[in-house]
């Protein structure tokens, strides 16, 4: 099983020379995903050597320009490079229509087709679910409807070991017991520890994305346990106020949320434009949760 993140672009607002604004390409379980869709953000694909095909879906947290306005653009060229395999995106309402109505006076009929499914802002939604890993989109808290996506893989059941199976001559209920993790115990009472008649046992790993947000500890038990998290991380607590008022997420409260849901990794992101570096931030987001990183474009985290 492995997830990896990349990081695209990570900035708020406006793309500077180093930071462009918010896209990170997530492959899970031999998967891949686009979260978010900052504007350049096939430039991004290829700087990082993403491949365009291995994008099977998209997910949009909100309709701020900084998230999606490269979206039209990269559906676009899987158009001109022929791409013929469906796209998904999920996104919040009035998406589609935005980009349909690019497409229809721009006189173009893509030749793959492009699938729109639309994320509930208020509740919280498995929006997509398959063998291999599951989507879960939460609302957040800011100035337009906003959805955060939590993705998880899915456990793969691990193998018996054949020669156990014949010399207890196991039942197909003994070996679903084995299968879920529980240990082996003969009518002799003898216990045969799991870890010892199983192989190719799996950890399924997972990524909560939360994207903008005023702090929202209420979305904290959808991720509980989390591999990883990324949460925007607009301002240091002296600008707390504007993080009131404008509906973002200081250092600090991105790190409560990271404790809160005992993740193992913050990455934190999204800074404003009066940052020249992340110095700040970052060590008032470890003061809370030590193991916090920056979101750097082009960063890239094996879990
Ligand atoms: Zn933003
Ligand atoms: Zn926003």
């Amino acid at each position: 099983m492995s997830l990896k993140l990349t990081l695209l672009g990570s900035n708020s607002a406006i793309p500077s020379v180093n930071r462009w604004t918010t896209s990170q390409f997530l492959s899970i379980n031999g998967c891949g995903v686009l979260i978010d869709c900052g504007e350049g953000c096939q430039i991004r694909l290829k700087n990082f050597g993403v491949r365009f095909n291995s994008i099977n879906q998209i997910y949009i947290s909100h309709l701020h320009g900084d998230h999606f306005f490269g979206l039209v653009g990269l559906i676009s060229s899987f158009h001109l490079l022929g791409r013929k395999i469906p796209l998904t995106v999920f996104c919040p309402n009035g998406l589609k229509q935005i980009i349909d109505l690019q497409l229809e006076l721009s006189l173009t009929k893509l030749n793959y087709e492009l699938i729109f499914i639309e994320t509930n802002p208020l509740e919280v939604n498995v929006v997509y679910d398959c063998d291999k890993y599951s989507v879960t989109s939460f609302p957040l808290l800011h100035s337009l409807p906003t959805t955060g996506f939590f993705f998880k893989e899915k456990y793969k059941q691990p193998n018996i070991k054949k020669n156990f199976i014949i010399e207890h001559n196991l039942s197909i209920e003994e070996i679903q017991k084995l299968k879920a993790g529980k240990d082996y115990v003969d009518e002799n009472g003898e216990i045969f520890k799991n870890e010892d008649v199983t192989y190719n046992k799996s950890i399924a790993k997972s990524y909560a994305y939360c994207s903008d947000t005023r702090f929202c500890p209420e979305i904290v038990p959808v991720f509980q346990n989390t591999d990883l998290i990324y949460h925007e991380a607009t301002y240091t607590s002296a600008f707390q106020h504007l993080a009131e008022e404008r509906l973002h997420s200081t250092a600090k409260e991105a790190a409560i949320i990271a404790k809160m849901a005992n993740a193992k990794q913050l990455i934190i992101g999204h800074f404003s434009k009066r940052y020249s570096n992340s110095a700040d931030l970052l060590i008032e987001a470890q003061e809370v949760f030590p193991n916090t990183i920056v979101a750097e474009d082009g960063l890239v985290i094996d879990c």
